[in-house]
């Protein structure tokens, strides 16, 4: 039982180590890019709110975000733990999430603040094609990335849960390094 959160920029691999890191910890991988993805490819009413700032590389407002996540932790298969792939992302979801998960008694595991160049970042991400992947789009969401989301880090470090990985490798040795940083849950 484990109950994490992946944490980096965009690019970082989260995506990535997070479907092998919710294997291993038999956990589900709550991504909150996935979940509007799939409600934009189900034209949903969600999807269709939404598409234009996955289309643009700008957040989603956070009442949103914050709704869906809240539901979808409300279901059963999140009771054993949970893997939080791409949220919080900006100071006031860290907040809310906080309140939700003490109204849950619940408190998050860790922290995995994955770190990775930013000009690995940009060439990791123009090779894996998304629609949302142009190089415009990408510099938008690393602006985005540095003004609304990596402030987050200050608030988890001071809660002592967050730990730095060298996210500048292979996968292989990425999940190897994750696995080590988590050993002590296993
Ligand atoms: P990702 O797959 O995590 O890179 O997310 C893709 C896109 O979904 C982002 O560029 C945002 O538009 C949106 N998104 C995902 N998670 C969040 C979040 N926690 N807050 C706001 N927008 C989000």
């Amino acid at each position: 039982m484990a109950r994490l959160i992946l944490f980096g920029p965009p690019g970082a691999g989260k995506g990535t180590q997070a479907v092998s890191l919710a294997k291993d910890f038999n956990i589900p991988h709550v991504s909150t890019g996935d979940l509007f993805r799939a409600a934009i490819s189900g034209k949903t009413p969600l999807g269709l709110q939404v598409q234009s700032y996955l289309d643009q590389g700008q957040l989603v407002p956070d009442q949103v975000v914050i709704d869906m996540v809240r539901e979808r932790l409300a279901q059963m298969d999140t009771n054993g733990g949970w893997l939080l792939d791409g949220f919080p992302r900006t100071i006031p979801q860290a907040q809310t999430l906080e309140g939700l998960l003490q109204e849950m008694h619940q408190t998050c595991d860790r922290v995995l603040n994955l770190q990775v160049p930013e000009h690995v970042l940009v060439a990791r991400m123009l090779s894996r094609g998304r629609k949302d992947d142009t190089e415009s789009v990408i510099q938008d969401r690393l602006g985005v990335y540095h003004r609304e989301t990596a402030p987050i880090l200050d608030f988890y470090r001071t809660r002592n849960c967050l730990v730095d990985i060298d996210g500048d490798t292979t996968v292989e040795r990425v999940t190897h390094r994750i696995k080590t940083a988590l050993a002590d849950l296993l």
